[in-house]
């Protein structure tokens, strides 16, 4: 592993200080995947920032309908929260499957989401929930970025060196709603997401969709959202004969690849099935 200086700052301002004064740098979190890029020789920064010790990158509350959770917060403490059962379920699953319990101790939201990797297990979720991404730079001054816009290629995200995550505002769905991630692996445990679908879904009195939206993982350069499956989902019965169309709309609106994975064949015949069964297990848990 190349030598590398490292800064352990307790504020938001401090880590900015740290970086002025060392310019080739990089902010760490929890470093599972940082850490993997400095072995293989990848990176070699002069210098790691660590963001760990930032109290205000910490944490998960409520303000009116909206959930803030700080970039800082770990897997382990997504999985435990009972706001983020209640509230998110489609996150509380896919930090259950997330890695193993030594990584999810340390892995963090932030950290998922800002290494971009197309199958990030959090990604899905966050889409599903509308989040928005809050960024603070240099001078303090914050922006707010929808999380569809904040993807920009595989391991790639608008984001400027020098800015750090703050964390994510999640829209709380209807209490109405039912939502669900589910994860195909190769492996039954501590693999990477072959295909990841989150699905939000509310049915309205008469049983048809009210509101949908799905999140897909691990079938294009970026997580993505399906919105033609969505609208065509948009005010019909999830029947078995709706949902297999809408499988196959899916199966057309992504663009998977052949990687270490899976081929890309298999993805498309996967997703067709998970569209269905993601948005059963919603309805299912909508109680409708
Ligand atoms: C054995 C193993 C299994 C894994 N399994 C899975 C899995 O099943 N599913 C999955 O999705 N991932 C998996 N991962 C990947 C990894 O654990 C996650 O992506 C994790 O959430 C990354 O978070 P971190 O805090 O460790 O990020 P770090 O490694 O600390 O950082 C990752 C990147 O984000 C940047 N960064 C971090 N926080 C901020 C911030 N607040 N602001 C700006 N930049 C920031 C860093 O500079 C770096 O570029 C696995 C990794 C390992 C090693």
């Amino acid at each position: 592993m190349p030598h590398f200086e490292y800064r352990r700052p307790a504020s938001i301002s401090e880590a900015f200080n740290a970086r002025e004064n060392e310019p080739d740098s990089r902010f760490v979190a929890g470093g599972s995947d940082i850490f993997l890029l400095l072995k293989k020789n990848i990176i070699a920064p002069d210098c790691l920032i660590s963001l760990r010790a930032i109290e205000e990158l910490k944490g998960i509350k409520q303000i009116e309908n909206r959930v803030f959770i700080g970039s800082g917060t770990t897997i382990r403490e997504l999985e435990k929260s009972e706001l983020i059962e209640k509230r998110f379920p489609a996150l509380k699953d896919a930090a259950i499957n997330l890695a193993s319990p030594q990584i999810r101790n340390v892995a963090t939201l932030g950290g998922n989401i800002v290494n971009a990797s197309p199958g990030a297990d959090t990604a899905a979720p966050l889409l599903i929930y509308n989040a928005a991404v809050i960024i603070i730079n240099a001078q303090l001054i914050e922006r707010v970025v929808p999380l569809t816009d904040f993807f920009k290629g595989p391991k790639q995200v608008h984001l400027q060196a020098d800015e750090i995550v703050k964390g994510f505002a999640l829209e709380i769905p209807p209490p109405s709603s039912g939502s669900t991630y589910l994860k195909f692996m190769k492996r039954k445990a501590m693999d990477l997401a072959n295909v990841g679908v989150g699905v939000m879904l509310d049915l309205a009195e008469n049983g048809t969709c009210s509101d949908i939206r799905i999140g897909l993982a691990t079938v294009a350069p970026t997580p993505i959202r399906a919105l033609k499956t969505e609208a065509f989902l948009k005010g019909k019965t999830p029947s078995e004969a709706t949902l297999t169309q809408a499988g196959e709309i899916a199966a057309g609106e992504i663009s998977p690849i052949d990687d270490l994975r899976g081929q890309a064949w298999h993805k498309i015949e996967v997703i067709k099935t998970y569209i269905k069964r993601a948005c059963r297990q919603a309805c299912a848990r909508s109680g409708k």
